[in-house]
């Protein structure tokens, strides 16, 4: 039964990198594919235990997209710089691909960095402005790393938040595998970011938090980074809000007007590189959010998935979720592609 599956499985793939190859080779209207990734990480990085699967790619796979797209025809091309001769109405190439990364990682310099320079490929990493400099990561990294590191115990306080979304088993010594953990992340998703931020701060402040495997307390780029990628004018930097939390959750104007606004601000701070280019996060949208959005930036990415033409809306960007579960070898990928067309 698993290789009817898998064999099921790999002809769906083949079909869809077939259906991306005639799209591009019937395709007459100028079409760009934004491609998203978040965390470039060797296979043996001691990061990759504490990060959600869909999260991750390894430095050789994000070598060999720029190959293979650049093989099909795709010119790598600054996201700003597409959509600025789309609205000035220049000519636009046939096929065009934007590389952009999303939250700041620091392995961003440390991995993928190197790679886009080697291959002279642009790219647009999305920045979330107040965690810059900072030893600070996101909610699900400090999740995920609790929940695989120890059984969550039933009686102390600072964890009663965190019980219902557990599966029950969790209630004991036993740690959770990355995939469990990976479930209770998406269940959490039902509380507000900032609610989840203050109950692990308060674990960690009553030293409960377990010490982390890596050895590197930073994972968030530095100033200094930004200004080394900008330098070569390879790699530019666009906004993901100050504090990553999603845009649905803020019911209060002020709140929201801190996160894009104010993204907006730090960002011109940022000399070097700063796009006028909103990513939002989760992909999560209101319509007051989406007014404010429209009124700080020149456009914004969306997690919507699909190809970009050149009469798309430059505020309903669309784009691709790569990471090593969907486009480890050239047919996945293409067959990823494949999905924004069917
Ligand atoms: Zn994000």
């Amino acid at each position: 039964m698993a290789h009817l599956r898998a064999g099921l499985k790999y002809i769906a793939t083949a079909i869809l990198a077939v259906i991306t190859w005639f799209r591009i080779k019937l395709s007459f209207r100028p079409s760009l594919i934004i491609l998203t990734y978040h965390r470039i990480l060797p296979q043996d990085h001691p990061d990759r235990k504490l990060e959600q699967p869909g999260m991750v790619t390894t430095p050789s796979a994000l070598r060999d997209h720029i190959g293979i797209m650049r093989s099909i025809g795709a010119e790598p091309v600054h996201l700003d710089e597409w959509l600025a001769k789309k609205r000035k109405g220049e000519q636009l190439p046939p096929l065009a691909v934007s590389f952009t990364f999303d939250d700041g990682w620091r392995d961003n310099f440390q991995f993928a960095y190197p790679v886009l320079k080697e291959t002279r490929t642009p790219a647009t990493i999305f920045l979330v402005t107040k965690l810059l400099d900072s030893d600070r990561t996101f909610w699900p990294e400090a999740v995920l790393h609790l929940l695989t590191s120890t059984g969550i115990p039933k009686g102390k306080a600072e964890f009663q938040w965190l019980i219902p979304f557990l599966p029950k088993r969790a209630i004991s010594k036993a740690p959770l595998s990355l995939n469990e953990a990976d479930q209770v992340i998406n269940r959490l998703k039902e509380l507000d970011d900032q609610a989840i931020i203050s109950h692990l701060k308060l674990i960690e402040d009553s030293g409960l938090m377990p010490e982390s495997p890596t050895s590197e307390k930073r994972s968030i780029l530095s100033s200094t980074e930004l200004k080394e990628m900008a330098a070569e004018g390879l790699v530019k930097f666009g906004a993901h809000t100050r504090h990553h939390y999603r845009l649905n959750r803020l019911n209060d104007l002020s709140a929201l007007e801190n996160e894009i606004r104010g993204c907006h601000n730090d960002l011109k701070l940022i000399k070097e590189g700063a796009v006028s280019i909103f990513c939002y996060p989760n992909g999560d949208i209101t319509q007051q959010g989406e007014q404010l959005v429209q009124s700080c930036f020149d456009a914004a990415c969306t997690t919507k998935t699909g190809w970009n033409r050149s009469d798309r809306n430059p505020y309903d960007l669309h784009r691709f979720n790569l990471h090593d579960g969907n486009s480890s070898n050239g047919r996945k990928l293409l067959a990823t592609l494949g999905r924004g067309i069917v």
